[in-house]
């Protein structure tokens, strides 16, 4: 029997995120490319002919014969992928938004009020915001973001901790990998050999600081109250091709040992509608205990590179714990992420048709 799939269009498709988006869905059992965009650059060619194709393997052929379309025209698809630049994304989501899902990449949306900042695993009933956009913003679509790819694994990491005894502050200092810049990103004279101690102007550091509080937060009909966890973060940029690592010293509310920090990660499970979604890993947090992991290029690969590892927890002499945490940046931090959003909204009843 043929199962119909979804059609979907990628936003932003020729990119380093578009790329491992189209890599992701390759033999997808519920969504099928339908429409590939792109800028000025790339609009009317073959996908094949102008795409800077970065992964090891090639495009599949029906995607390298498609046409690149334009960003502003919206297609007749339930489902949007966007892995636009910022100001892109800021000008196109909400124009497809009122037609389709758009499951964005892109911090240009993610702190607003009624945009849901999902990780399936940890907060899925934010999506239920959408109820609440549509009504405000008279929709057929909606809007929902995935978080900057270090604070997909760093609210990874925190929530279980989060739930059982809270958080009172914690200090995020991160390795990210060159992939996170998108193509060409970082000139190589400045990186290899190298590390460099800022991302984006500091900006990178107030994502890290305030998203987590979103997404850890309690969603009540029409709003979304923030945790009040205090995060400081110092980024680095060093030269590893993908896999972000944050080494974490956090604080609790009510206490907590390094003991009973492993126990929890032992047993902590995502929901079970997401454990049943395609692209979910087996297991959401993979606990190490060898003292020398997670390192980027053993461990970012776990879980088809959907799963987060944490290691090395133990005391902290400032604070309560400390903890290595690694994800893989370009596909659980950026196009996997979408992908597993896109699901959550198709498995929840949220996508336009
Ligand atoms: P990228 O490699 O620079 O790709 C950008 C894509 O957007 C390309 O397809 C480009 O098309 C298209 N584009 C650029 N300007 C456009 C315009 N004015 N109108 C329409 N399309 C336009 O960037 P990336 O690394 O894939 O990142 C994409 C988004 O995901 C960004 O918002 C980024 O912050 C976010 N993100 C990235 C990562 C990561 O690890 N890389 C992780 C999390 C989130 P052409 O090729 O046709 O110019």
């Amino acid at each position: 029997m043929t199962v119909k799939r979804i059609p979907i269009a990628i936003l932003g498709a020729t990119g380093a995120v578009g790329q491992r988006m189209i890599q992701l869905l390759a033999n997808h059992p519920w969504f099928e490319i339908a429409v590939l965009t792109g800028s000025d650059r790339t609009i009317g060619r073959p996908y094949g002919e102008l795409v800077r194709w970065i992964l090891d393997d090639k495009p599949p052929a029906h995607i390298a014969n498609m046409i690149v379309q334009p960003t502003d025209k919206v297609a007749d698809v339930a489902l949007a992928l966007s892995a636009l630049p910022t100001d892109a994304a800021k000008q196109y989501e909400p124009v497809w938004a009122a037609h389709t899902a758009v499951c964005s990449n892109a911090s240009a949306y993610r702190m607003t009020a009624d945009i849901p900042l999902v990780i399936p695993e940890v907060n899925p009933e934010h999506v239920n915001m959408i109820d609440d956009q549509r009504k405000q913003r008279g929709w057929r679509g909606a809007l929902v973001t995935n978080p900057n790819c270090s604070v997909i694994g760093i609210a990874m990491a925190l929530k279980p901790i989060y739930d059982a005894v809270g958080l009172t502050h914690v200090h995020a200092a991160t390795l990210q990998a060159v992939s996170g810049a998108g193509y060409p990103g970082v000139a190589s004279l400045d990186i290899i050999d190298n590390i460099v101690p800022n991302i984006a102007n500091g900006t990178e550091e107030e994502k890290i600081e305030t998203e987590p509080g979103k997404i850890l937060g309690s969603y009540q009909v029409g709003s979304i109250h923030h945790a009040t966890t205090r995060i400081s973060a110092q980024v680095t940029r060093v030269p590893v091709i993908d896999g972000h690592t944050a080494l974490l010293s956090v604080q609790s509310a009510q206490g907590i040992t390094s003991e009973d920090a492993v126990r929890l990660y032992e047993t902590w499970q995502a929901p079970a509608l997401v454990r049943s979604l395609p692209s979910a890993p087996t297991q959401a947090i993979v606990l190490h205990t060898h003292p020398e992991r997670p390192q980027p290029r053993r461990d970012r690969d776990l879980g088809n590179g959907m799963s987060v590892s944490v290691g090395r927890i133990r005391a902290c002499t400032i604070n309560e714990l400390r903890m290595v945490v690694l994800s893989h940046n370009t596909i659980r931090g950026a196009a996997g992420g979408a992908i597993l959003n896109a699901e959550l909204l198709a498995a929840t009843g949220y996508t336009s048709k």
